[in-house]
């Protein structure tokens, strides 16, 4: 009962809508035909044409309620949509081509502090940043303005997200830009999606604070413990069972350094303050030198490391060459530990396909990755089960900090691999200049 009470007021409802007005014009109309019918014509004809009046009326009425219904359904709809757009904690900015705002939510109000009714038609230049109020506006609009702006996505392609940071105010805002198509391409029109990220980056920085406050106290007496143990190991008087303590004491603590060591390097990263310095650096020489001193640990371990050279002479790399070499000591020592007894590694630098790029790659015929695994080896503390069962000691922390290191170079970091087979890791670097970052950016947290 109650449903058929509501679908007759949603029936009322709809005959009262501006698309069902043409239905009852058409009433009296049909009424005025149906009279003179019955007047000037035999009932047959007055029937007929009635008849036909009717079934008009009825067309008329299916197609304008059904109108009525769907406008006001999609009404309905964007309505809704609009509530959501304005109660959303991003600001939302939509701006036409010559950069004129067509549509600012209260959230954009509050992070750029200007009213609706201030933005809402203005185009927006970058002379604007001269005037205080308008600053943040124009950097967002214009990211290459903005004090520290970094790009987590290739120039040119849709949606950008890019990460903008300023001071005073502190603030850090994630900037996503999408093109919105209009009915032709005159007018194209962007959407800005807002984020106020300054609380979220706080923590993770307080957080990171935290690491490196703790890393640091702790460097001191492990390296004491670390001094302690040599000094007892050079005693001559110790006996076998003595001499085996004090040796495993001796690694463990080399472990604990090395893992405080990388926690020191990561909150570096992070801020952005690891130090580059970039000069040209004959890449061949450099891989032979570091592959060379790998040698006797990898006759050790029973393992054989071939270098496979390019045809063609090589054009110089841009680099930090201790900072590089960390990555190509971590790829290396990664290639040994994860190998198996009789594995090989071979170590191949090329020019790359995509120019102006040079590609290093070392592989080995170790554990393997799994895919799953694969995904997520380049993050913080990440170690894949089998690599944990077959060596015990680890970090998880080398390659998060060699792909680092390779995006500050302008390069880029991947691998591929099968368990039980081997993985490759590869990684380029830029020949040309201009391609290396101009400035170490703080991390994405
Ligand atoms: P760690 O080796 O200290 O665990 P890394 O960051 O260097 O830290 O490596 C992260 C994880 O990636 C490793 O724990 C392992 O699961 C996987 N991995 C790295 N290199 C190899 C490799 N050559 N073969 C198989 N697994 C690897």
């Amino acid at each position: 009962m109650g449903k058929l009470l509501s679908r007759w007021r949603e029936f009322k409802f709809i005959l009262a809508l501006p698309e069902v007005h043409p239905f009852w014009l058409f009433i009296p109309f049909l009424a005025v035909i149906a009279a003179l019918g019955a007047f000037f014509l035999d009932s047959i004809t007055a029937f007929f044409i009635t008849g036909l009046g009717v079934l008009v009326g009825m067309l008329i009425f299916f197609y304008s309620s059904r109108t009525a219904r769907a406008n006001y359904e999609m009404k309905a709809e964007l309505l809704q949509m609009q509530n959501i757009i304005m109660s959303l904690s991003d600001a939302i900015i939509v701006y036409d081509k010559d950069f004129r705002v067509l549509f600012w939510n209260p959230a954009a109000e509050s992070i750029f502090r200007l009213e609706a009714k201030t933005v809402m038609g203005h185009k927006v230049t970058p002379q604007d940043g001269q005037n205080d109020a308008w600053r943040l506006l124009v950097q967002v609009i214009f990211p290459s303005l903005a004090p520290v702006m970094v790009s987590q996505t290739e120039s040119g392609t849709y949606p950008q997200i890019t990460d903008l940071a300023f001071e005073e105010p502190l603030l850090h805002l994630r900037v996503i830009t999408a093109p919105v198509a209009g009915e032709t391409t005159r007018t194209l029109r962007f959407i800005k999606i807002i984020r106020d990220r300054t609380r979220e980056v706080l923590i993770m920085k307080s957080k990171n604070d935290f690491i490196t406050v703790a890393s640091h106290q702790l460097r001191g007496p492990v390296t004491n413990i670390g001094w302690a143990l040599e000094t007892l190991k050079s005693d001559k008087n110790l006996d076998e069972s003595s001499r085996s303590v004090v040796e495993s004491a001796t690694s463990a603590n080399q472990e604990m350094l090395s893992i405080i060591e990388d926690l020191l390097k990561v909150s570096k990263i992070e801020e952005g303050r690891f130090g580059y310095n970039f000069e040209p650096v004959d890449i061949l020489r450099f891989v032979e030198k570091i592959v060379g001193e790998f040698l006797p640990q990898a006759r050790q371990l029973g393992v054989k490391v071939y270098l496979d050279r390019p045809s063609e002479p090589l054009p110089q790399v841009f680099a930090d060459g201790e900072k590089l070499r960390m990555v190509l000591e971590n790829l290396m020592d990664n290639a040994m530990r994860y190998n198996v007894q009789g594995g090989e590694i071979t170590v191949k630098i090329k020019q790359s396909e995509e120019k102006p790029f040079m590609e290093i790659s070392v592989k080995d015929t170790g554990i393997g990755i799994s895919p799953l695994d694969l995904e997520k080896i380049f993050s913080k503390f990440y170690r894949a089960d089998n690599a944990m069962k077959y060596k015990t000691e680890g970090s998880g922390l080398g390659l998060y900090i060699a792909k680092n290191i390779i995006r500050s170079h302008g390069g880029q970091m991947w691998a591929e691999s099968e368990l039980d087979r081997g993985s490759v890791f590869y990684l380029t670097l830029p020949t040309d200049k201009k391609l290396v970052p101009a400035k170490e950016v703080p991390l994405e947290y």
